[in-house]
Formats: structure tokens, sequence, C-alpha cells
């Protein structure tokens, strides 16, 4: 593969999820053209909540996106963690105002369409990124003069583009993934998570006062405000065989019913009050494993999808792309250096980060005297104390 930055070539970015419309607005402003390019032929309002804690929003101010996205986004004061086992309060966590003092930015939550779409209007106001949808990316080869030809399918046709660089932001079934030798595969963890969204005024009031964090035995629950505060996200957790590489597989209501069945009656109210349930298998990329080969880098879930028990999926997503548009200037000169330079620099940070998140599977599903433990650790801590506990997580900023 070739190694020059050609700077009149432009680099490819293959998906425009989160990742890949970030990476392609930090690597447009270092002065590289973009073609941006994702396999459906109209980015929808799929998905459900997303958090934004500060160590993203980092990223998202440098990008100039704080001011757009602030209206759609909600910054709740406290966390409440609850016994799903007892309906009785187990701890509070401090957020909002206390982050943002503590960080310098909000920890927002916001849903994913919302992102997407600020994200989107961003890159399309943007001279030098050019967007091609219904355009799957499929393989990177050389020609005999050294140049890198992207090879993509677009409905039955085959297309081709040519690039100095390919960046697979292609998400959790990831195809380009393949162009890295040795690359881990996609891993189903067991789990199922069922999403929904309701107006709040649908359900009473207390479900979106404050963000609720639910834990019991193989099952934990998640909601909290989004779209400016208008509609709840929902987030019920289980453990299930079934697995499916959609986000959009419509749910049955009372087969979620079935598996909390042993939940507090108000919450099994508040999962009966949507009709409109999606599911969603929960798996995961090991991160150790290789992230970037010759002229090909993958980002965000591509090289490291983790479980969203410590909500990093996106944010590690939108840390990757700024980092790598710092790898990458304008001028580089060994491209597949940089790449290797960005996975140095990102591996360890995101490693741990998903180990974490594996470790919260298991505790979040605790029972007997595991569960127990959990819970008087819980009732002893203190707010402020649980808040600080990520530091080094919501602190990081994407400068040396
Ligand atoms: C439809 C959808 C709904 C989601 N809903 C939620 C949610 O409700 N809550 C949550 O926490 N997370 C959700 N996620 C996951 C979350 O967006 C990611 O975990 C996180 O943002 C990391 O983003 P990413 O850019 O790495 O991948 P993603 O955001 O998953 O984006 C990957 C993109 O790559 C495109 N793509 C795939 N293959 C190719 C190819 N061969 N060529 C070109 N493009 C390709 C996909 O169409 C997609 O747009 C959703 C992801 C998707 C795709």
């Amino acid at each position: 593969m070739t190694s020059g930055g050609d700077s009149v070539q432009p680099i490819v970015v293959a998906g425009a999820g989160i990742g890949g419309l970030a990476a392609a607005l930090a690597l447009r402003a270092q002065g590289h053209t973009i073609v941006l390019m994702d396999k459906v032929p109209a980015l929808e309002e799929v998905g459900a909540g997303l958090q934004l804690s500060p160590n993203a929003c980092a990223v998202l101010d440098q990008l100039g996106l704080l001011d757009d996205l602030e209206p759609f986004a909600c910054a709740p004061d406290n966390l409440r963690i609850w016994s799903g086992g007892t309906g009785r309060q187990l701890a509070t966590v401090r957020m909002g105002a206390f982050l943002k003092e503590r960080h310098g930015y909000p920890f927002w939550q916001i849903h994913r369409a919302d992102l997407q779409q600020v994200l989107l209007r961003k890159v399309e106001a943007t001279p030098g990124i050019t967007v091609r949808l219904g355009c799957a990316v499929q393989d990177l080869t050389a020609t005999p003069y050294d140049h890198l030809t992207c090879g993509f399918r677009e409905g039955d046709a085959a297309g081709s583009q040519h690039c100095k660089a390919l960046i697979g932001a292609d998400g959790v079934w990831s195809k380009v993934r393949r162009l890295v030798p040795g690359h881990a595969n996609t891993r189903f963890s067991g789990q199922v998570a069922y999403r929904t969204t309701v107006p709040v005024d649908a359900v009473p009031g207390r479900w979106s006062a404050d963000p609720g964090l639910w834990l019991h035995r193989d099952s934990h629950l998640v909601h909290y405000p989004v779209r400016g505060g208008r509609d709840l996200n929902i987030v019920a957790l289980a453990e299930e065989a079934w697995q499916d590489e959609r986000w959009s597989t419509r749910a049955d209501r009372d087969a979620l019913l079935r598996l909390f069945r042993e939940w507090p009656s108000d919450v099994r109210n508040l999962l009966a009050a949507s009709n409109e349930w999606l599911k969603w298998a929960l798996c995961s990329v090991d991160a150790s494993g290789p992230w970037s080969h010759g002229n090909v880098a993958l980002i965000g879930d591509a090289a490291h999808a983790m479980l969203p028990y410590m909500a990093q999926g996106a944010a590690m997503a939108i840390e990757d792309a700024a980092v790598l548009a710092r790898h990458l200037p304008q001028d580089v000169r060994n491209i597949p250096a940089a790449l290797r330079s960005f996975e140095r620099e990102r591996k360890s940070r995101v490693t741990r980060i998903q180990k974490i998140s594996f470790g919260n599977a298991r505790t979040f599903h605790f029972s007997g005297p595991l569960a127990f433990a959990r819970d008087t650790a819980l009732r002893l801590s203190k707010p402020d104390r649980l808040a600080a506990r990520y530091d080094d997580i919501y602190g990081w900023t994407p400068d040396r």
C-alpha cells in the first residue's frame, strides 16, 4: 500500500454514523478533501437516546457544534440509582452543573437522530466534504502506480473512488474491518436492549424528574429525557439469546413484560406505557485487536464496539475522530505510520473503558449476596464521590 499523503486525493470515510460524521468534519478541518459514504440511501431518524459526557462535548465544541446541539440536549442535575428488586433508591450521582463545573463541558443526554442530523447539516454545509449515500464500501486496492482505489457497491453496480486513505467508521458489523489482518470479531454478549421513547406527558412526572438507573437480577433499566425534554428515553436490558444485526427490529411488549415480571408494578406500568418497542442485540468488538493496516484505519464501533454500561460508545467514536485528525495533518508524509500512531494513542484508554463497561455488565445484574454488597456500597456513597469516580474519563480533552 502507498504511504504518502497526496493532498489532492480525498480520504474516504466509510459510514455516516456518529463517528464517521465527526471524523469527516475533523479531517476536513485539517485541510483534507473528504468523501463520506454510507450504505443506506437516506439517513433516517433511527435510534433513541445517547449520552454525551464532557469528554465528547469537548470535541463537539472544537467542531463548533455545541450551540447547535444545545436545544436538543438535556442536562439533568442528578442520576438516581434504584433497586429493581425493592423499588427503593440506592444512591444519587451528581451530574449537570456539578460535572460542567468540574470538567468545563456539559453532560448531555440526546436523541441519536438529533445528534446525527446536527452533524450531517454541518457536514453538508462544509465545502470539501462530499456525501454519497447508498454506497456500501467493500475494499481498498493499490493500482500499479501506487494509487489507492476504494471499491464500493451502489445498488447493483460496482463503483470505485481514488483516495489516499480509507477510514472505517462503519459500525459494529464493519466490512472495512476485514481489511485489517488479525482484526477482532463482533461478539454477542447474550444481552438484549429493548428501547422506546414516549412523550414525557404520557407517563407520571417522577419518570422524567431525574434520570434513573435500576438494577436487578439479570436485567436493568435506564430512563432519561431526550429531545430537549419532550420525550422520555427508556431502555430495558435483559439476558436473552436473540441475535440480529439490525437496530430497528420491532419487539413484543408482552415478551418484555414477561422478562420484567419480578419488577415493581410502577416500573412495569412504565414499560407498558409504550407499544413501540425496538430491540437491539448488544455486541462488542475487542478493543485490543488491531485497528489499522497500511492506509486503512478503523474508528468507533468498527474498532471497539462496547456494551452500553458506561454510556461511552458514541463518546469514544467522537474522541477517535478528533485524535485521528490530529495525527493526520494535511502535509502528512507517511499515512500508515500516522494511522499506527493514532491507534497507539487511543488503544489504552479505549481498552480500559471497554473493560469497565464489561465489569458493569456483571455488577449491574448481580443477585444474592453480591447484589446485597453492591447495594450497601451504593447506599454509603456520597453523590459527589460517585460522580468524581470517572474524572479521568470525563476530564479528557482532544488537545495533547
Ligand atoms: C441505526 C442505528 C441506531 C442506533 N441507535 C442507538 C441508540 O438508540 N442508542 C445508542 O446508545 N446507540 C445507538 N446506536 C449505536 C451508536 O450510534 C454507536 O454505538 C456510536 O455512536 C458509535 O458510532 P459509530 O459511528 O462507530 O457507528 P454507527 O453510529 O453505528 O454508524 C455506522 C454507520 O456505518 C454505516 N455503514 C455500515 N456498513 C457500511 C459500509 N460497508 N459502507 C458504508 N457505510 C456503512 C451504517 O449505515 C451507519 O450509518 C445506533 C447505531 C445505528 C447505526
